[in-house]
């Protein structure tokens, strides 16, 4: 059946300061020149008139106010949030009647050294102030956003507004994914990565997890939709396909469509400098799907801290224009979830039961499953009475039955926690109180 699958991805990270330091520091990295940071040269700057700098399109684009506006406190950010959660979301139905969907991959900032845009910090707090959000906005109107992940890997000197690439050294995400599991029952089953960044070695640790990888930011060349000096040292998806919908990667190149078992969906910018959604992007969605035999994911993403509002409306307009020219093609607001379950034709199944023994001598757990998740095992963590969140590998005892020895005494463990997903996008999750032995189970994204 041809349908345009919508999917919004949010960045999901809370307030965001940046002054005018910040936004002058930009400037000088662009034309190399120093100007003193003030309200007056950035007016001058934008009229063309500042003595030393040359204003051009591109450096316009650097400084539009837009671009440079952030929600900076958490009341602003629970009311623009709150009315775009309720005041927006039925603006424009989708083809079935139904209200749009966002998909909040939270952050927890943290493993930083420094925090320049006095972001909230710590494991949890914007992943619960969405928790909240949704709850509330559920008084008001039907909601089916769901949470998922978005992750910033600390760089080498632990600078707060950069990223790493090399996730093999500080692993935070074993930190924030066990806590998830230990402190909230919860686990994602699709990622978005922070500032869009993946290497071959991240796509190896991803794939032994999670299904589905909203990551991808290719762009056909030549429409002015890149930015003009991208060599790919950021983020690089210059080598993946330009259509809309997901592929999987091969494991010596994460761009190109190859063997690996997790999907990569194509999701551009709302409205960015570059790499962002318009009428072409929209329409060549609703154009693929009038020829394709199974849905198509048309993926977009922004972020919480600017308001949300304005991009909300540009997306509604594009959907309500393309689907004047293509009525015949219906589209449907979806989460990352079943978005693609949609598009890959992926079958309801219920989600995989996790169990766990602890031997009585207390060094040996067994981890079982009724059949196989996703990747090669369940993740595995605990937590220590010094509140120490750990996550280490198992080692496969048969089919679905893997085991972990403690090298600490039992009586130091708290608690032992499991996940996984399956094929399809269902989440599991159990948890294992010590020295009690009671256990807790919680399963997400199952729709019969
Ligand atoms: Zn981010």
């Amino acid at each position: 059946m041809p349908e345009v699958l919508v999917v919004h991805c949010v960045d999901t990270e809370g307030i965001f300061n940046e002054g005018l330091d910040a936004t002058f520091s930009r400037i000088n990295e662009k034309t190399g020149i120093s100007v003193v940071p003030s309200e007056d040269n950035l007016e001058l700057i934008r009229l063309g008139k500042h003595p030393q700098i040359t204003t051009d399109a591109s450096l316009l684009d650097l400084i539009d106010s837009r671009q440079i506006s952030f929600i900076d406190n958490l009341d602003d950010h629970h009311d623009v949030l709150m009315d775009l959660m309720t005041g927006h979301r039925n603006k424009l139905l989708d083809s079935f009647g139904k209200g749009y969907v966002w998909t909040w991959h939270t952050l927890d900032f943290v493993g930083f050294k420094t925090n320049p845009r006095k972001r909230i910090e710590g494991h949890h707090p914007v992943f619960d102030l969405f928790n909240r959000y949704i709850e509330e906005a559920k008084k008001v109107t039907e909601v089916r956003d769901i949470l998922q992940w978005h992750y910033h890997h600390p760089p080498f000197d632990g600078s707060g507004i950069k990223s790493g690439v090399d996730w093999f050294q500080r692993g935070n995400y074993s930190e924030i994914l066990s806590r998830k599991i230990l402190d909230r029952m919860w686990f994602p089953c699709s990622f978005r990565p922070g500032e869009h960044i993946e290497r071959n070695a991240i796509s190896f640790w991803l794939e032994q997890w999670f299904p589905f990888d909203y990551a991808s930011r290719s762009i056909e060349k030549g429409r002015g939709n890149e930015q003009p000096d991208d060599d790919g040292r950021r983020h690089d998806w210059r080598r993946a396909p330009t259509e809309w919908g997901a592929y999987r990667p091969d494991y010596r190149d994460y761009q190109v469509p190859g063997d690996m078992k997790r999907h990569v969906a194509r999701i551009l910018d709302t409205k960015a400098r570059a790499y962002s959604i318009d009428e072409f992007e929209v329409e060549k969605a609703f154009e693929q799907a009038s020829k394709a035999s199974l849905p198509v994911i048309l993926a977009v993403m922004n972020h919480d801290y600017r308001d949300m509002r304005p991009d909300h409306t540009h997306m509604t307009e594009l959907l309500r224009s393309a689907s004047e020219k293509y009525p015949e093609i219906p589209f449907r607001y979806c989460h990352g979830v079943e978005a693609m379950r949609r598009h890959l034709g992926l079958e309801s199944m219920p989600p995989i039961h996790l169990d766990v023994n602890v031997s009585e001598n207390g060094r040996q757990v067994d981890v079982m499953t009724d059949r196989n998740p996703f990747g090669p095992e369940p993740w595995f963590c605990f937590e220590t009475n010094r509140s120490e969140a750990v996550h280490e590998p198992l080692y496969r005892i048969g089919e679905n039955h893997w085991r972990y020895q403690f090298q600490i005494p039992l009586a130091d463990v708290k608690a032992v926690g499991l996940a996984c997903n399956d094929d399809a996008g269902n989440t599991s999750v159990l948890k294992m109180e010590l020295p009690s032995g009671k256990i807790r189970r919680a399963e997400y994204n199952y729709e019969q």
